[in-house]
């Protein structure tokens, strides 16, 4: 039978409108919970939003901009009240050479990944009662050197700081905090990675190769250990993190 950890909970999910936040948004739904999501994209968020069930929430929004994180709180507190779970998720990858980056290429980067994921956290923490969770997701390419992808394993690379650092911080405050570090994962990501198809072919084949387990991953399999680290399971799991990238990072 289908275990229902978050019965009764509200679960918070960005960019839960594509791959792992989706796979995890119906995660969060199948065990019981209430979802709100936050994406920019109306077609992808309203058939998410069908998908999440009749009570879910979906609000349309960019992450990297202050206001628009205030009105996915705001609806949430209005409809739902609280948030007992913050699945901390969106993000954009771009790929290219030292010399194929400007300022904007960075700057989009930074802002949806870093000051995305912080001020999501700032602004949803008014609504998290004690013995709520947050779960942060950065990658396991912060373990690593990978071409061509300097500004987003370092965007990552801050938010797996920022974690440790509030970790600290929301100890006693009784909300616990963690990180998910996926290796490679078959989702929409790699289409947007500003690459060509046969870029694509070839980086995934010699991302494949580095996999011990020989294979990418699937957003569920993501979704399960976010779930895990959101549930009550995980209640003296804190500042921690688990990889799931088939051994990539680890071995
Ligand atoms: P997808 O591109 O499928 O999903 C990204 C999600 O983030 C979408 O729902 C997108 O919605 C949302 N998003 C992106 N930018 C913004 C923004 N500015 N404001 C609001 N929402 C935004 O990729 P993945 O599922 O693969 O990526 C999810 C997370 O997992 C990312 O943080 C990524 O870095 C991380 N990750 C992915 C790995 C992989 O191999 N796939 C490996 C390691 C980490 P919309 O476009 O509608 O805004």
């Amino acid at each position: 039978m289908q275990k229902q950890r978050f019965q009764g909970k509200v679960a918070v999910v960005t960019g839960g409108n594509s791959g792992i936040g989706l796979a995890t948004a119906k995660a969060f739904a199948a065990e019981g919970a209430r979802v709100a999501i936050l994406g920019r994209d109306p077609k992808t968020l309203a058939q998410a939003k069908v998908a999440l069930g009749a009570n879910a929430i979906a609000v349309q929004g960019d992450v990297a901009r202050v206001a628009d994180v205030q009105k996915l709180v705001d609806t949430v507190s209005k409809e739902a009240g609280r948030i007992d779970t913050l699945f901390v998720n969106a993000g954009i990858a771009l790929f290219a050479p030292i010399e194929g980056v400007d300022e904007d290429f960075f700057d989009r980067q930074f802002a949806t990944n870093v000051k995305g994921a912080f001020f999501t956290i700032q602004k949803a923490l008014p609504l998290m009662p004690r013995g709520a969770s947050i779960v942060i997701n950065a990658s396991s390419v912060i373990d690593q050197g990978m071409a061509n992808s300097s500004v987003y394993t370092a965007t990552k690379a801050a938010v797996a700081s920022l974690a440790r650092s509030l970790s600290r911080e929301l100890a006693t405050r009784g909300i616990r905090l963690n990180v998910v570090n996926p290796g490679p994962i078959e989702t929409p990501i790699f289409g947007r990675l500003g690459l060509s198809d046969v870029e694509i072919d070839g980086m995934a084949k010699q991302i494949q190769s580095g996999v011990p387990m020989d294979r990418f991953g699937k957003s569920e399999e993501v979704a399960g250990a976010v779930l895990f680290l959101a549930s009550d399971e995980a209640s003296y799991v804190h500042g921690s993190s688990i990889h799931v990238d088939g051994g990539m990072a680890s071995l």
